[in-house]
């Protein structure tokens, strides 16, 4: 059951956001009465109801605007019964018995700043109070206090919506309904959010196809930090819904890897992508690799095999393949014995410098950290210059594999000493032109963007998850957006 959450501040406002999340497919809505102005017209509100309400009046003290007396709430609790809500939420700090008529009674828990210790003893007291489900929405901060929601939803199964408010949280809310939970919370539309984390509708909808997922349901996802930036999620969920795969692609925040098996366990994932900054970090974490990985020291797509996680590097393959063939059409020769330079020494820089070595390219490393430019160097015996000397080394081939540029304007890379012949390959790919790349392509240069770049290993990594590539029409669609 879809629920989505509205806050208006009078009847009318409610009353056209109700209509708008009936034609979304919500199955139910929150009435938000702590936002609105005039509680007379909470009984309007409820006659008028275009699908079923829940009502609630949430307080202060657990993140809502509701700072009335407890005789105002039960009073207010009670109109809404006897108008025929369908549900009232009550908070369990406050409850006591209260005539509710047919109304069914949500009892909830939350904390919007933290992920308490004592969620399980909590829960055990809350289940000692007659409800028809129990409701816990905690903050979540990192990977450790969503593996713990996590397992309190898997507990308690369909008597509780376990809730863990934050990016850390969006594949519980996602998976409610295989994790056993019977709703999960929705806002109407982005920006118009009533908790943190909570996802519109229709991207549950659309996107996620949440009303199909099952025990069945095949999941992957992306795993770093941040990985809100990513397009993995809409591009893979495109690919299982263009092929009627039970399958479905997530967003999954790890701030620690340490705790990376983990939730690949508790959330039973099949495939994932591996990105900033844990690509290098993971390698140690899998059952096995590929050579290539142990050689590079870069991980960038993880599968299950039996029991076993096992770990490739599509960055390498798909950065090379791109490079080559913007050579042969600048030069009509490939990379040996070309001279590159290699923005970065992270997870993809290195990936992308040990396949131009491999490929016969003189590659040049130049880092923001001398000291990670020197380690990368020293590991792959090439060359390396400081930072600041990055512009005074006229390579043939110019590799950005920092961040630079998925923010404002900056570029890495000197304006004033590009050349029409050389060939420019950014790994950014949100924007998909940089300034890096746009000053490149002013003087004439041959230019790689980062949504191709993104395509091509993401096309092997579909190989890696489905046996399959990315159809054709698909890539095609993606690559014009
Ligand atoms: P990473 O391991 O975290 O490495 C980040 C690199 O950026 C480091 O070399 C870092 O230098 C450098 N850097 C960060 N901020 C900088 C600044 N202000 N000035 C100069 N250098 C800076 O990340 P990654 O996984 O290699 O990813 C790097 C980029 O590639 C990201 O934008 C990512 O989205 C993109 N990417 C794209 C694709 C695709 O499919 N298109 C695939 C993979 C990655 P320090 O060592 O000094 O910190």
């Amino acid at each position: 059951m879809i629920c989505v959450s509205l806050r208006a501040e009078n009847a009318q406002d409610f009353l056209s956001q109700m209509e708008m999340a009936r034609k979304s497919g919500a199955d139910l809505v929150e009435i938000r009465a702590d936002y609105l102005r005039n509680r007379d017209e909470l009984l309007t509100l409820i006659e008028a109801k275009p699908l079923p309400v829940l009502v609630t009046l949430r307080s202060v003290e657990e993140g809502g605007q509701f700072e009335g007396t407890e005789e105002e709430l039960f009073s207010l609790l009670e109109l809404a019964a006897s108008a025929g809500a369908d549900w009232v939420d009550v908070e369990w700090r406050r409850y006591r018995p209260f005539s509710h008529g047919q109304s069914r009674v949500i009892l909830s828990w939350h904390d919007p700043e933290k992920t308490p210790e004592d969620l399980s003893k909590t829960y055990e007291q809350m289940q000692q109070i007659p409800s028809d489900l129990i409701k816990i929405a905690v903050r979540v901060h990192g990977a450790e206090d969503f593996l713990r929601v996590l397992a309190l939803q898997k507990e308690a199964q369909e008597t509780s919506t376990v809730i863990a408010m934050g990016e850390y949280g969006e594949a519980l809310r996602i998976l409610y309904s295989r994790l056993g939970s019977k709703m999960t919370f929705a806002s109407l539309e982005k920006g118009a959010e009533t908790a943190v984390g909570q996802l519109s509708i229709s991207e549950l909808i659309k996107e996620y196809r949440v009303g199909t997922i099952d025990s069945e349901t095949q999941l992957y996802g992306v795993v770093g930090n941040p990985v809100s930036h990513s397009r993995s999620p809409e591009l893979f969920n495109q690919v299982f819904s263009h092929l009627h795969l039970n399958a479905r692609y997530l967003r999954i925040p790890l701030d620690k890897p340490e705790f990376f098996r983990e939730v690949v366990s508790a959330l039973d994932l099949q495939g994932v992508s591996i990105t900033i900054p844990h690509k290098e970090s993971l390698v140690e974490t899998l059952d096995e690799v590929d050579p290539e990985v142990s050689q590079m020291g870069v991980v960038n797509t993880a599968v299950a095999k039996e029991g076993r996680f096992c770990g490739y590097n599509t960055d390498s393959p798909g950065a090379v393949e791109s490079i080559r063939e913007a050579a042969v059409r600048r030069w009509s020769h490939g990379l040996y014995g070309m001279k590159v330079l290699v923005l970065g020494a992270g997870g993809v820089a290195r990936a992308i410098a040990w396949g131009l070595m491999k490929e016969g390219g003189r590659v040049t490393i130049a880092n923001r950290t001398l000291e990670r430019a020197k380690e990368l160097s020293s590991d792959l015996r090439c060359d390396y210059i400081p930072w600041e000397q990055r512009g005074d080394v006229f390579p043939q081939v110019v590799v950005n594999g920092t961040r630079v540029g998925m923010e404002g304007e900056e570029s890495p890379f000197p304006k004033d000493r590009w050349k029409e012949d050389m060939i420019v390959f950014d790994a950014v790919y949100t924007p998909r032109w940089t300034t890096f790349l746009k000053e490149a392509k002013e003087v004439g240069a041959e230019t790689v963007d980062g949504v191709s770049f993104f395509l091509r290993q993401a096309n092997l990594q579909c190989r890696h998850f489905l046996g399959r590539s990315i159809p054709m029409e698909l890539r095609r669609r993606f690559e014009s957006v």
